[in-house]
């Protein structure tokens, strides 16, 4: 949260304005938010799985279609695709950094692939260069999914701005919170105006409610004039919060390179992570993980894979890149609340080995 003498005139403003529904607080958020990605094609929603909805559908994804997609994310990456009826074909991850392995990729795509997701792990950023050959190449629209990775980069430019849907969210734990929220990113403003519909019960909010006809089925995935102030706060304080993770995180590649024990994940070509968590792979992680809890640290896989849920039965199939990865994988702090003095004491620790 942003400091209370910033966030708490400005919130008690809000609730009791008579306005807290979706209203001129949303929208000046969401002009705030579309100048920071430098992307004017982008909706603001209720959370990051509503944002994924959207893509799916707006992409045209339907029963009995196949996504290419990874299980090394978050659930709502998956489960969302189930929400639109359509398969899952796991690709494998590259051992490097876990991030989807384009090699892998173009193996599995059939006639009825009708999407591929990436997701920018931890705020690593996927191999933009080889999935753009991909999906030009097999004309396949790729949905990025960077609920981890705002602030990051590609080609200089933030993500955001590279595929035809791109998915932020603004939950609790991540970079910017509204305390719930999220965003969808279009390459074109060809379907805002249908993006727009389907947050809002298929309504459009242009016409008044008599001059109204529902023509498709739409969703409640509007974000409210209260988390649009909260956020219209937190942008004050983006680039300052944002740089700080960045800053920690070009610290521990520096810091711990070479040290025993340890191995750096490889960020792909003309990417720039923005470190949401820092990640590394580290031999016998089980004693790793007890010896930085000893002092206090927490050090984390986080995420548990996803292909293992009973709803992806029928996607299962081996992943040995997939294992190879999963077993090494480690996150340290590296946010906002880690300050100098604690990251060198981190990188002390485990210089000091395990
Ligand atoms: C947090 C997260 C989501 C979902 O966002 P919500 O705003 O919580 O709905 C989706 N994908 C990934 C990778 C996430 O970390």
């Amino acid at each position: 949260m942003p400091p209370r003498e910033a966030l708490m005139p400005a919130l008690e403003e809000i609730l009791y304005s008579g306005y807290i529904a979706t209203g001129q607080a949303v929208y000046d958020f969401e002009n705030q938010f579309r100048s920071y990605i430098g992307n004017q094609n982008m909706i603001s929603v209720h959370s990051g799985t509503d944002a994924l909805h959207l893509a799916y559908i707006l992409a045209g994804i339907k029963p009995g279609d196949e996504v290419i997609s990874t299980p090394m994310t978050a659930e709502p990456t998956n489960t969302s695709i189930k929400m639109v009826g359509a398969k899952i074909v796991w690709g494998d991850v590259d051992p490097s950094n876990g991030l989807l392995d384009p090699k892998s990729v173009r193996t599995l795509i059939t006639e009825k692939t009708k999407a591929i997701v990436l997701v920018h792990y931890a705020g690593m950023v996927c191999d933009m260069d080889e999935f753009n050959k991909i999906s030009e190449e097999f004309n396949i629209p790729v949905i990025e999914d960077a609920a981890h990775a705002l602030g990051s980069r590609y080609n200089g430019k933030m993500i955001g701005n590279n595929s035809p849907y791109t998915v932020f969210s603004l939950q609790a734990i991540k970079h910017l919170t509204t305390v719930d929220g999220g965003f969808l990113a279009m390459k074109t403003d060809r379907q805002m105006e249908r993006a727009m519909r389907l947050r809002w019960f298929g309504l459009s909010k242009d016409k008044s409610r008599l001059e109204n006809d529902i023509t498709e089925v739409g969703y409640k995935y509007a974000m409210n004039n209260v988390n649009a102030t909260i956020g219209s706060v937190q942008m004050k304080f983006i680039n300052e919060n944002i740089n700080r993770y960045i800053t920690n995180g070009k610290a521990y590649d520096k810091a711990l390179k070479g040290v025993p024990g340890v191995r750096l994940v490889k960020y792909n070509q003309h990417t720039e992570p923005s470190y949401w968590l820092y990640t590394m792979r580290v031999e016998n992680r089980a004693d790793f993980i007890r010896m930085m809890e000893a002092a206090g640290i927490t050090a984390s896989p986080l995420h548990h894979r996803s292909d293992t849920h009973t709803i992806f039965n029928e996607s299962r199939r081996e992943l040995p890149q997939m294992e190879e990865w999963y077993s090494s994988f480690v996150h340290i702090p590296c946010g906002w609340w880690v300050d100098d003095a604690a990251r060198d004491r981190i990188v002390e620790l485990i210089k000091k080995g395990w």
